[in-house]
């Protein structure tokens, strides 16, 4: 048996100023690369063993990548032989107590000098409870293995039944949320309705297989411009997607879903990308906490702290130019952690610190095969496959590790030439969802 109370942090005592990083994400590592050296202590506390890939996550999901090739072992990047006095600790961080400077976690509290908060974000169900039990979300790596086992479930079951109302609501799939997650979702979805689904399932007709897209606001892809959302739609319908714009889904029993007005879809498939909120965490003042993220100054310091930063999605930076706080992407979190990185320098040494001040190298999303849309600065905005092949080549350079860009990159190929999506595994305990099974493995495992 494990003796719980016999584990504890176990970090050597240091004279160096020690930084507590919580989060081993695209803000945590950028801060805790760059501080290599021998000024510092470095301690990265993150509830998962690997820093996650989320952009490709929905490959994962479709049956289009291995996780493994998503996700970097935290302590391969930063292993002994790479960084001094680099401490990393697979635990989740329960509270802060910013005047013990210590963070309390279940094997025991640690101090520290500076704290830096890179918890990123969790899935938002905006307070239904009902949809929260039994929509599936896409946020982690267990959420994509657990979809991509239900979804070829589902085709399984299609095949084993002559009921054709329930067979129908095994071929509906619902995708709640036109953001990119929702978007790219459903266009792997019907790539594989088109390139693989029949010759798998000869006998299913899979022509009865319907893919909606449920958005909340009146186009897809809100953030993006309203050039790429036009296209954005225009391919998604041509790839006969069912988009639903302003139509919000009130409820999900499991088998229906219900959209405001009333209208229902019999699904056993509801897929949740509608929104996020803050991975907060207990401990600091309600004062610090603006939009369900923690309120920052311009370097990143936690309102009414010196030592306490936020970066990435958790941090709500309200700047001129970003009255709402910078878009929950990628970019700004690696930003910010590079900055945060030299501002810690600059921090022991008395020296000023740098303001933060957002690139915006653009956005992308893809939609299937020879077709992306790209908003680029300077008011840019491509389409079709110009598009396509700088989604490829942007997400391959981004990935950590080189083995990932090779898996990935590799697979891309192959699946180009064959129209194969390779893992149609499933790999899970069989439970159909939306029942207590479900529930219990998604708090085992703590995914929400
Ligand atoms: C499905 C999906 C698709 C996306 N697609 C894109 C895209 O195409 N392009 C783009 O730019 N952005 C995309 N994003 C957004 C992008 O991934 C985030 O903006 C980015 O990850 C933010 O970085 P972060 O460091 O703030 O948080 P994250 O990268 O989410 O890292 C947070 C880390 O904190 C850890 N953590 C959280 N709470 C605790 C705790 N209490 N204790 C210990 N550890 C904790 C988590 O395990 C995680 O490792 C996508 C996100 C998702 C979920």
């Amino acid at each position: 048996m494990l003796d719980i109370d016999k584990l504890s942090l176990n970090i050597p005592d240091t004279t160096k100023p020690r930084v507590v990083i919580i989060g081993g994400g695209f803000g945590g590592i950028n801060v805790a690369q760059r501080l290599k050296g021998k000024d510092f202590q470095v301690v990265m506390l993150d509830r998962q063993n690997y820093h996650g890939f989320w952009p490709l996550l929905y490959q994962v999901a479709t049956a289009g990548l291995e996780p493994d090739s998503i996700a970097e072992p935290l302590r391969k990047m930063f292993g002994s032989d790479k960084f001094d006095d680099f401490h990393f600790r697979l635990v989740k961080v329960n509270s802060v107590n910013p005047i013990a400077k210590t963070v309390h976690t279940l094997v025991g509290d640690l101090s520290y000098d500076y704290l830096v908060i890179a918890t990123g974000t969790k899935t938002n169900y905006f307070g239904n409870e009902e949809v929260k039990k039994n929509a599936f979300p896409l946020k982690q790596v267990p959420h994509a293995l657990n979809l991509r086992s239900h979804l070829f479930q589902c085709f399984e079951q299609a095949s084993m039944t002559a009921d054709p109302e329930l067979q129908q609501s095994l071929l509906n799939f619902v995708i709640v949320g036109g953001g990119p997650t929702g978007v790219e979702t459903a266009g792997a979805l019907a790539e594989m309705r088109k390139h693989i689904l029949p010759t798998d399932y000869p006998g299913v007709d899979f022509s009865r297989m319907n893919i909606f897209l449920v958005e909340g606001m009146d186009r897809v892809l809100p953030p993006m411009s309203p050039e790429s959302s036009k296209k954005t739609l225009k391919y998604l319908q041509d790839m006969g997607i069912i988009v639903k714009l302003n139509a919000l889904v009130e409820g999900y029993d499991g088998y229906v879903a219900t959209i405001k007005g009333g209208e229902k879809i019999q699904t056993q498939t509801l897929v949740w990308a509608a929104g996020v909120q803050g991975a907060l965490i207990e401990g600091l003042p309600a004062e610090a906490v603006e939009r369900g993220r923690i309120h920052v100054n311009r370097y990143n310091q936690v309102l009414g702290f010196d030592n306490i930063f936020a970066i990435g999605d958790i941090a709500f930076m309200k700047t001129d130019k970003w009255p709402k706080g910078h878009p929950g992407v990628a970019q700004p979190a690696i930003q910010q952690g590079k900055l945060l990185s030299k501002n810690l320098k600059r921090l022991i040494k008395g020296e000023e610190m740098e303001e933060f001040e957002y690139v915006d190298k653009g956005s992308l999303a893809i939609i299937g095969r020879n077709q992306a849309v790209a908003d680029l600065p300077g008011n840019i905005h491509l389409g079709g496959f110009f598009a396509w092949m700088t989604w490829l080549f942007v997400h391959v350079m981004a990935l950590v590790g080189f083995r990932n860009k090779l898996v990935v990159l590799s697979n891309w190929v192959y699946r180009f030439f064959t129209y194969e999506n390779g893992t149609r595994l499933i790999i899970r305990p069989f439970v159909r969802k939306g029942d207590k099974a479900r529930r219990d493995f998604v708090n085992k495992y703590d995914m929400e």
